[in-house]
């Protein structure tokens, strides 16, 4: 499932650039994560990385948007799409 941010969020700005699929984004008040974006970083890395940095550990689940590994794959592979050189892919046209 995706994650989401709290309202703990202190707008550190450290999660932003360090998400893969570009989901987080400055809210109105705090930072928030585009759903239809958040893989929990599967397809990139094996931990999600906005949640490494955030000094707050304010990143919970979002439990209103429930996935399994197989769907969030499978998001991964629909939001890398012709973006073979992405981080965690190989370039087979390259090799
Ligand atoms: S878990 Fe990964 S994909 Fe989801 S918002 Fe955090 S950094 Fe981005
Ligand atoms: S790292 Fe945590 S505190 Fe900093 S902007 Fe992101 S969610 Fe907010």
């Amino acid at each position: 499932m995706a994650l989401k941010i709290t309202d703990q969020c202190i707008n550190c700005d450290v999660c932003e650039p360090e998400c893969p699929n570009g989901a987080i984004y400055q809210g109105i008040e705090i930072y928030e994560i585009d759903p239809s974006k958040c893989t929990e970083c599967v397809g990139h890395f094996d931990t999600p990385q906005c949640r490494e940095v955030c000094p707050v550990d304010c990143i919970p689940l979002d439990e209103l948007h429930v996935e399994t590994p197989e769907q969030l794959f499978a998001k991964f592979l629909k939001l890398t799409e012709g973006k073979t050189s992405d981080a965690g892919l190989v370039d087979k046209k390259a090799a």
